[in-house]
């Protein structure tokens, strides 16, 4: 067991949450007054489920995960800022952060005024067990990783990961963003065994519901209630759930996607490797390529003049030189193709 007490900010553990009118009273009646709604029926008039029971079973049976086990978020923003917030006291406690990754996670420490530790992932993009060994200390609450990571699209070792849930005191939050473009099946399995482990995985990539914000939070159930008691109450719009029910009765296209965006990965791979300038197409796990080419800053303004946006990464640590590219539909990677020909 962990020691929830001991991680956790001590004003986090004391507060009494927000209670809302649909916290006070659950179930059905015919006469609601207790919201300050407007009673005029429309689609929109009430507050939508502040826990979010229909749409958590339906991610349960997909995730095999219990209710009790998954947060919803605003995005995985919402989780990351909220577990932050949770559980590290500003200017005291500090995160670690392996670099080069996802960008949040060190905006979200900045605003709530956590130091973060850093240390460089090895130079194929691997965790360096040692040196996160040696950057810890008592004051360290959580640990950031990605894998799939953003930007190098790899995943992490397996092994490597599970050793750093293992040794570390506080908590590990590995993010699967990307996990549907893998055939590993990442680290939900493994939350039983793990009650330091913070799965974070999102709508936002293979189920192609970016525009509705919803990140998926799995832990055990004392953090995943820490989370709950102190998120905003009604976080996740009606609209939101109602578009995330639909989206996951879906499962059959969301499957024909990835398996198109694999096949395009493949090919893109491939197409990229016979330009002149690329000097290097990293393997990916992920629904897209870190491509090191010669001159990078103005391959990305000459895409840019043709219509094609792509992201420069030339200034971000262990990517130098790289652009960052998403896979696209058939023509629009050809498009991109046959721009970089031209160049
Ligand atoms: C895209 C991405 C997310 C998704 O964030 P949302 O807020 O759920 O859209 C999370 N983590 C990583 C590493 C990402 O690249």
């Amino acid at each position: 067991m962990i020691e929830l007490e001991k991680l956790i900010r001590k004003n986090v553990l004391k507060l009494k949450p927000y209670s809302s009118a649909r916290d006070d009273f659950q179930g059905t009646a015919s006469v609601y007054l207790d919201a300050n709604e407007n009673p005029y029926p429309s689609e929109y008039n009430r507050y939508p489920d502040p826990h979010q029971v229909t749409l958590k079973q339906k991610i349960s049976e997909i995730k095999k995960v219990p209710v009790s086990q998954i947060f919803l978020g605003n995005g995985s923003d919402e989780p990351i800022d909220l577990l932050m917030r949770a559980f590290c006291e500003p200017c005291v406690d500090n995160v670690l952060i392996p670099q080069p990754t996802y960008g949040m996670y060190t905006v979200s420490a900045e605003i709530n005024n956590v130091e973060i530790k850093t240390v460089k992932l090895t130079p194929d993009f691997d965790l360096d067990v040692a040196s996160i060994n040696k950057s810890i200390n008592a004051q360290t609450k959580l640990i950031f990783l990605c894998s799939p990571n953003n930007p190098s699209g790899n995943l992490l070792s397996f092994e490597k990961v599970k050793e750093v849930i293992t040794s570390f005191k506080g908590l590990v939050v590995v993010d699967e963003a990307y996990i549907d473009f893998t055939s590993q099946a990442g680290f939900i399995p493994l939350l039983d065994q793990h009650p330091n482990l913070v799965v974070l995985q999102t709508l936002s990539k293979a189920w192609g519901l970016a525009a509705i914000r919803l990140g998926m939070c799995f832990s055990n159930k004392e953090i995943i209630a820490v989370l709950n008691k102190i998120k905003p109450p009604y976080n996740i719009s009606l609209l939101a759930q109602q578009a995330a029910e639909v989206g996951l009765q879906q499962e059959e296209r969301k499957n024909k996607w990835v398996a198109e965006i694999l096949r395009e990965r493949n090919e893109l791979t491939y197409q990229l490797a016979t330009i002149r300038s690329v000097k290097k197409v990293y393997p990916s796990d992920a629904n897209f390529l870190l491509v090191k080419i010669d001159n990078a800053k103005s391959v990305y303004k000459k895409l840019v003049e043709g219509g094609i946006i792509v992201r420069d990464r030339s200034n971000v640590i262990l990517c130098e030189d790289c652009l960052r590219i998403t896979v696209g539909t058939p023509a629009e990677n050809k498009a991109l193709i046959n721009q970089l020909n031209l160049l």
